[in-house]
């Protein structure tokens, strides 16, 4: 088993640059979206209609990279709130429900209590949990087992950990995840994993990696439990 610690200073990488300008593509990109979809309702010519949704489409995808770049551009702006973990946890894995399924892959989730408090921005919490469960049933394409547990590593943070029976990661790719557009997928952005160390960064909690070529991934996040600071 290899084990990676994720290094902060790898995301020094990505500037404000990129985060500034993702805001500027987000107004444009919205009349783009109102007027095709307008379009949209109005054709009755089939073949221009699929053109239409392929366009729809791919502003979509467009507005999903500059989505990530936005949590870049602001990362001191969170809403910190006391919120249950293990409820979020299963609010993410209900709307993954669908794909797991589709995939053939078993979810399983256990929690060491039926409630662990933490103080997070909850949309930013289920974002890094979405990514991480979405890659974990991305790498079973054959289906697998998925298991969740969240425990209190210590009494200082709640460790949540997302294990797959998928493809593994090698070693040497280990140190690349992570870097701003590193993916290894043919519809991959490479963002998921620089965007969730960053906010999990910004909870003052922790990422590690823990990876087997063939035999599957678990990708570890402390965060910061709020029995601890009471
Ligand atoms: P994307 O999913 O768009 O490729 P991510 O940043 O989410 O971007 O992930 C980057 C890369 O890390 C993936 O392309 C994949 O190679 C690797 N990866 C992430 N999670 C897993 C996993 N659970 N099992 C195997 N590889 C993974
Ligand atoms: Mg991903």
């Amino acid at each position: 088993t290899e084990e990676y610690m994720h290094r902060q200073d790898k995301l020094a990488a990505v500037g404000q640059l990129a985060a500034g300008v993702a805001h500027e593509i987000r107004n444009p990109l919205t009349s783009m979206k109102g007027y095709t979809e307008f379009l949209t309702m109005d054709e009755e010519d089939e073949e221009r209609k699929e053109y239409l949704e392929i366009i729809l489409d791919e502003i979509d995808r467009v507005d999903d990279i500059v989505e990530d770049f936005m949590v870049l551009a602001k990362p001191k702006d969170l809403t910190m709130e006391v919120k249950d973990i293990v409820s979020v946890m299963n609010n993410v894995l209900s709307l993954l429900d669908y794909d797991a399924r589709k995939q053939g892959v078993a979810v399983h989730l256990r929690s060491e209590e039926e409630v662990m408090k933490a103080i997070v921005d909850e949309n930013r919490i289920k974002q890094v949990f979405l990514n991480f469960v979405k890659n974990a049933i991305e790498a079973m394409p054959n289906g697998g087992d998925l298991t969740i547990s969240l425990d209190y590593s210590n009494q200082k943070y709640i460790h949540v950990s997302i294990t797959d029976t998928g493809v593994g990661i090698p070693e040497e790719k280990l140190k690349r995840i992570g870097e701003p557009f590193y993916t290894t997928k043919e519809k991959g952005n490479g963002l998921g994993l620089m965007i969730s160390f960053k906010i999990v960064e910004n909870h003052n909690g922790r990422v590690y990696v823990e990876s087997e070529l063939g035999k599957g991934t678990t990708f570890n996040v402390l965060i910061p439990s709020k029995r601890y600071s009471g």
